[in-house]
């Protein structure tokens, strides 16, 4: 991966919420409230694709999965960033108010997506995320 004094390269950042078939890393759990609670260190995706084929039903709807960016191959990019990531926070920001300080520790910080466009506030939207494997 390509580093720069920022960081690593803005085209080589991960999706926090991706489906199984681009997954690399396990990234949380969806509890029984919703929320995310976040795996550390990083496990690979093979790990929670496993238990769910034990439990049987979508993984996803179970566990959040990270992978590369994919940039223009998805729907939510827009030509410059994540559109998603920037919904969601917008989002969160109407419900819920301002996000709380305190980050989750997570796996994939510094190469986020979602935290490399949005910062902190993005990891408050996060944790109520469930992927949507269609
Ligand atoms: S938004 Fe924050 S908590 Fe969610 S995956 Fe990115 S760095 Fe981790």
């Amino acid at each position: 991966m390509t580093q720069s004094p920022q960081g690593p390269d803005p085209s080589e950042r991960m999706c926090p919420s991706t489906p199984v078939a681009n997954a690399t890393v396990f990234l949380g759990m969806i509890t029984p409230a919703g929320r995310v609670a976040y795996v550390t260190p990083a496990l690979p995706a093979e790990v929670a694709v496993d238990a769910a084929a034990e439990a049987g039903g979508p993984v996803e709807g179970r566990y959040r999965l990270a992978g590369p960016c994919v940039t223009s191959r998805c729907g939510f990019w827009t030509g410059e960033h994540c559109g998603l990531g920037e919904r969601l926070v917008s989002s969160y920001a109407e419900t819920v108010g301002p996000p709380e300080i305190d980050l989750p520790r997570c796996a994939i910080r510094r190469t986020c997506r979602w935290y490399g466009e949005q910062g902190p506030a993005a990891c408050a939207a996060c944790a109520h995320v469930v992927t949507d494997a269609r």
